[in-house]
């Protein structure tokens, strides 16, 4: 679907962004704010329960797994190999997560490596504000900008191709056995507040990774390492790392910077799942001696309302 809104004409070359209401709420954005709507509902009418948050907790890891494993690390960077049917299984329990198709999400974030921070950068905090790092570049139609036929790499295998235009699927499938196995309980719970919790935390690092933490290296960008957003991404915190050196599957460069999604795939390679799992080269690793100074920072975007 073509931007309908939220964009000006070029000025100078450079892509002029503007935010609306209708930039968070508009009709392509109706199902994300509708698994919302959907999750407290759910809540409100099955009153609260700590089997069910503790169903959403012990999923969160799992599918937070497969976002850094699937969507970033492995199609959007491709720092870890596994087999032709490895890559589709990897791409359809990707798809789970509801974060749409691995292609439209490696061309995303590609795309943002390619202008981070810069104007054109599709969710940065200092050209777009907060909000919109968090939430609306995803809800906005120009999120549908980027195609799978950016992935040249990827587009070449039919089956990933196929998964990724089937981007709710696996995602629906998902929910039907939670419902069939734990019934609507496990529907809410298990799919529903699960899946919320589990955009949210992923964008932290659109948003909150861009703005707050410290930078050991002096990339062009605003990208920083904090250990707090790095526990509930499994790894993904190190962030400042991972704009220095973006071939590198570990992201945490050091071993008291926790990177779990790291180990797990570390495990998986033992089993022979994965292989070449991808490390920072120590000289590259260690180039930095001291601290890098922070980007200047921008005073923030104004905020746009939510509706
Ligand atoms: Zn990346
Ligand atoms: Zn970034």
């Amino acid at each position: 679907m073509a931007a309908a809104c939220g964009r000006a004409p070029h000025a100078g070359g450079v892509e002029v962004h503007t935010s609306s209401w209708r930039t968070y709420l508009n009709r392509g954005s109706l199902p994300f704010w509708g698994m919302h709507v959907t999750a407290a509902i759910g809540v409100a009418a099955l009153g609260f329960s700590w089997t069910g948050l503790a169903l959403a907790l012990a999923l969160y890891p799992i599918r937070m797994f497969f976002v850094t494993a699937g969507y970033h690390r492995y199609f959007s960077h491709r720092t870890f190999k596994t087999s032709r049917v490895g890559q589709a299984v990897l791409a359809f329990l990707t798809q789970t997560t509801m974060q749409r198709g691995v292609l439209w999400w490696a061309a995303t974030h590609r795309h943002h490596h390619k202008m981070s921070d810069e104007p054109g950068d599709i969710h940065s905090p200092r050209q777009r504000g907060f909000w919109y790092s968090h939430v609306g570049w995803n809800t906005a139609p120009s999120s549908n900008d980027r195609t799978a036929r950016e992935c040249r790499d990827l587009t070449k295998y039919p089956e990933l191709v196929a998964i990724d235009r089937a981007k709710h699927l696996p995602g629906i499938l998902f929910a039907a056995v939670l419902f069939l196995v734990g019934g609507a309980h496990a529907l809410v719970w298990g799919f529903f507040v699960s899946t919320v919790i589990l955009w949210h935390g992923t964008f932290t690092i659109n948003s909150l990774s861009h703005v707050f933490g410290r930078r050991r290296y002096a990339t062009t960008d605003d990208s920083r390492n904090n250990w707090f957003l790095a526990l509930i991404t499994l790894g993904e915190g190190w962030h400042n790392n991972h704009h220095y050196y973006q071939s590198s599957c570990r992201q945490g460069f050091y071993w008291w910077e926790i990177d779990l999604t790291y180990y797990a795939l570390r495990a998986l390679a033992w089993v022979g799942l994965v292989w070449d799992v991808r490390e920072p080269p120590r000289h590259i690793r260690d180039a930095v001696a001291s601290p890098a100074p922070a980007a200047p920072a921008a005073p923030p975007a104004p905020v746009a309302p939510l509706a």
